[in-house]
């Protein structure tokens, strides 16, 4: 297989969503191809991207013109247009990119996207719904999944931890979470260690399956 040639980024879409992927691309030091059909976006964009281009990104001829060919990564960042969305993820397969992403505004698009030919279907949506549900009841105070129901969250040291050593509060034979790294007032982020002392006020970075993850952070 030939060597990937250049980490440039297509994003098709250049709304809210869209916008944020490719600023934080650029941010990141990769070159970015901003494309839309909708001329103010485009003007608002030209000097922030490395390339920004006006055009209709459902038309497979028209993205080969534009050398999308050559490009290894896109994120199709169409949301409500479903049709739109999903015909550029076609011509994107057609022309044989490596790696597309596409976000989707539910579960059957994202179905019809993944079946139309999307490496990596996104549902920021339903993804940050599920986040600031986990958040608001203040137990925790940061939370991420992953796919396969595997998180990773920041909470308060449950009072059982307190003054004594991770070894010694066995919270992994006892809540089945392993606690990875400790965020302390005024200090810098530190690994969990065995001998690590976990103080009142500390902040556990724990890991685990979401489920267990949950009932730790509901202790008291
Ligand atoms: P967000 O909620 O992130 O703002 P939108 O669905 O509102 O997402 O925005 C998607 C963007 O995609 C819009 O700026 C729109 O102009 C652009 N867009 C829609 N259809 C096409 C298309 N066929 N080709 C290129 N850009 C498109």
């Amino acid at each position: 297989k030939p060597p990937i040639q250049s980490d440039s980024v297509a994003v098709i879409g250049l709304g809210r969503f869209g916008g944020a992927v490719a600023e934080s691309l650029m941010r990141m030091g990769h070159e970015v191809l901003g494309i839309d059909s909708n001329a103010e976006l485009v003007q608002k964009w030209a000097d922030r991207l490395t390339h920004v281009v006006q055009a209709d990104a459902t038309d497979a001829e028209v993205l080969r013109q534009l050398g999308m060919n050559h490009i290894q990564h896109a994120v199709v960042a169409i949301g409500s247009d479903i049709e739109a969305s999903v015909l550029t993820v076609l011509a994107l397969e057609e022309l044989g990119l490596r790696d597309i992403w596409a976000k989707a505004t539910g579960t059957r698009h994202g179905l019809i996207l993944e079946r139309t030919g999307a490496h990596h279907v996104v549902h920021p949506e339903a993804a940050m719904g599920e986040r600031v549900a986990h958040l608001v009841t203040g137990k925790m105070m940061d939370f991420l999944e992953f796919e396969d129901g595997f998180a990773i969250a920041k909470t308060r040291a449950p009072d059982e931890s307190l003054e004594k050593t991770l070894s010694e509060s066995n919270l992994r034979q006892k809540h089945g979470i392993t606690v990875v790294g400790i965020k302390r007032r005024h200090a810098d982020f530190i690994y969990a260690q065995a001998d690590t002392y976990v103080e009142p006020g500390d902040i556990l970075v724990i890991s685990g399956p979401t489920n267990l993850i949950e009932k730790f952070a509901a202790l008291e």
